[in-house]
């Protein structure tokens, strides 16, 4: 078993699922008001609500990828590359709590993409 490594960094993430799922709900409630079709000024909220659900799509992003990684945690596959199987370095998951690669298969990725 090695769930309590993770401990300190599943509370962390689940912190900020729950601070973007109310945010989410912020824009969501922002955006239906923004709806009103009665509104005079509707160009204008027209004009806001696409800022808003941009922000509203970052924040369900980034949710799916909070999810994903609790998920991962959950099978104990956090913290694992997805590609080699190697450990991700514990300071490279401190800096990217998402990362499904190792720094080595991130950079191997990386370098593949500029030269494709
Ligand atoms: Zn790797």
């Amino acid at each position: 078993m090695q769930e309590d490594i993770y401990a300190a960094q599943r509370e962390r993430l689940e912190t900020k699922k729950a601070e973007l799922s109310a945010r989410l709900d912020r824009v969501t409630a922002n955006l239906r008001r923004g709806n009103d079709p009665d509104s005079k000024e509707r160009a204008k909220e027209l004009e806001d609500s696409e800022v808003v659900d941009a922000l509203g799509n970052e924040a369900r992003v980034e949710i799916s990828k909070i999810t994903e990684a609790l998920r991962r945690m959950d099978n104990d596959e956090y913290g694992i590359c997805d590609e080699c199987g190697a450990s991700i370095d514990p300071g490279r998951l401190e800096a990217h709590p998402y990362a499904r690669k190792c720094i080595d298969c991130a950079r191997f990725d990386e370098h593949r993409r500029a030269h494709s």
